[in-house]
């Protein structure tokens, strides 16, 4: 039988990790030397296109891991590790938390390089701990003072489409009274 036959009533025809009916194609796990059903993955256009470029990433579409990381099936198990791993948010480390790997899936798993520099990542959480995202909006919990000017921003106001300071895990920046400030995370709370 060919490994597409083999996926396709593996998988009920169906995206093994989003469960969509359409547009599905063998999807080989990169950098895993073994071939095979194992190592593959019956899935969809979208699910393939995000993996293939983290650029592309819809965090909100990888909810679907939720059930399909239960999969009995390695290579679904596989990807959805690699893919939590992508996500920067606390509902993937929340999922990560409970996915457990065995030392074989996980050594396979880890071939791609994902959740490696987890040490050296920079995650910016506000003050009660929350991941801050890029766009994500927040409220100062306190009056500040804004450097170089007069200007005090005060405690309440809501700064939304926040950047994160790439370099730095205490920082942020945002538009208040329109001047673009830098803020310490933690005098703000996600919203
Ligand atoms: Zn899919």
């Amino acid at each position: 039988m060919s490994l597409e036959k083999i996926l396709i009533q593996r998988s009920s025809n169906e995206c093994e990790l989003c469960g969509s009916e359409e547009n599905l194609s063998v999807f080989q796990l990169p950098d895993i030397m073994e071939n095979g059903a194992k190592t593959a993955l019956y899935a969809c256009n979208t699910c393939i296109m995000q993996m293939e470029d983290e650029e592309k990433i819809d965090p909100n579409h990888w909810r679907c891991l939720n059930e399909s990381m239960w999969s009995e099936y390695d290579a679904v198990q596989i990807m959805a590790w690699r893919m939590l791993n992508r996500i920067e948010a606390d509902w993937t480390q929340d999922l990560l938390n409970m996915l457990y790997l065995d030392a074989e899936l996980l050594e396979l798993a880890k071939a791609s390089g994902d959740g490696e520099e987890d040490e050296n990542k920079i995650i910016h959480r506000d003050v009660n701990g929350v991941i801050l995202e890029h766009g994500d909006s927040v409220v100062l919990i306190k009056d500040l003072k804004v450097k170089g000017s007069s200007m005090v921003a005060k405690q309440g106001t809501a700064v939304r489409n926040i950047r994160l300071d790439h370099d730095n895990a205490t920082y942020i920046e945002g538009r208040v009274d329109g001047q673009q400030i830098v803020i310490v995370t933690e005098y703000v709370k996600k919203i």
